[in-house]
């Protein structure tokens, strides 16, 4: 499978009064064209810098990227200056969040605003750029699109509003697509709808999706694959079906356990006990270890190795390797 982007041992700290806060500490994987690739887990645990990274939208100071590579058609994008982000933001990877009245500018017609990426990255004439901003409407769902591009933000519903950030998003038609929460802002019907966009969006313009989410729910309905966060790590990483009917990390079954799913009952919600660890001073060991029912002296001392379960599934936990017994007999 064609890979549009590779993220290798990404590193990202904060540097804050409290000292420096280690918000990603080696995040490693890859998105493949037409997939959509889920990153979920708790607020907190660095998707949502994982995904600022790759546009380089981390504000710094006081973030930074420490090491790593995101390669990008096989160009480091961490190695880019501004200039040159400039050019791959919006055109060739673009990004929405969860809030689509902080994404719309009040003030513009909706018009305005989808044709002003458009003309800036594809050099076209207002006239082009004005049929290609009807098209992406149509392709969004908005009714009526000639006459609703000179309306404002403010004449359209918060489901509107996200279709339009939509098309904002991909009128340039970038390969890659960042999704940020986007629809945890909306009711559970529109987030329904929107989800299912995303859907015929990927099928009509083959375009490669990084979705973010908290919420298991969204993640069941369109993701190919699923990567598990948790302080700051990757934690399990495989196809939907293999993190849903056979998740091996002791986080991604505690996490199945506790988000509300379709076919599941209220009272067989399990929360997870405890709070991940803070992140100034993470844990050398496994950081999910002070939580965890499974736990072994080996957890706390060393960190796992990576287990590879099938061709796309794999997971950073002691339980999946032999060695640990080994191991523990050489501590004393
Ligand atoms: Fe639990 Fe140990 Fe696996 Fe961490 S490595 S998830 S503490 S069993
Ligand atoms: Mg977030």
């Amino acid at each position: 499978m064609e890979k549009i982007l590779q993220v290798k041992e990404l590193q990202v700290s904060f540097s804050t009064y409290g000292g420096e806060v280690k918000a990603v500490r080696g995040v490693s994987f890859d998105l493949h064209k037409g997939e959509t690739l889920a990153i979920v887990g708790e607020s907190g645990c660095g998707k949502s810098v994982t995904s600022q990274s790759i546009m380089r939208l981390i504000p710094n100071p006081p973030g930074k990227i420490i090491s790593g590579e995101i390669l990008f058609k096989g160009e480091d994008l961490i190695q880019l200056n501004e200039s040159e982000l400039r050019k791959i933001r919006g055109a060739n990877i673009s990004m929405i969040f969860q809030d689509p009245m902080t994404a719309l500018n009040p003030t513009l017609s909706i018009g305005e605003q989808i044709m002003e990426g458009i003309i800036q990255h594809k050099k076209l004439s207002r006239a082009e750029a004005k049929k290609a901003a009807v098209e992406m409407l149509t392709l969004v769902g908005i009714p009526s699109p000639e006459l609703r591009l000179k309306q404002y933000p403010h004449q359209f519903s918060g489901g509107m509003r996200q279709r339009i950030v939509i098309a904002m998003a991909l009128v340039c038609q970038p390969d890659v697509l960042i999704a940020d929460e986007p629809t945890t802002a909306l009711d559970v019907t529109i987030q329904a709808q929107i989800l299912e966009l995303f859907r015929e969006i990927q099928m009509k313009t083959g375009v490669s999706i990084i979705l973010i989410t908290h919420d298991l729910g969204v993640v069941a309905q369109v993701a190919d694959r699923i990567a598990v966060m948790y302080a700051g790590r990757i934690v399990e990483l495989g196809s939907r079906r293999e993190i849903f009917y056979r998740p091996q990390h002791p986080y991604t079954k505690g996490l199945l356990q506790s988000v509300p799913r379709l076919d599941m009952e209220r009272d067989e919600l399990v929360p997870i006990p405890g709070t991940p660890p803070d992140l100034f001073s993470p844990p050398v060991g496994c950081a999910f270890t002070a939580r965890c029912p499974y736990a072994m002296e080996v957890c706390d001392r060393a960190y796992p190795f990576r287990t590879q379960l099938s061709n796309h599934h794999y997971v950073d936990c002691w339980l999946q390797d032999e060695r640990a017994q080994v191991l523990v007999s050489t501590f004393v």
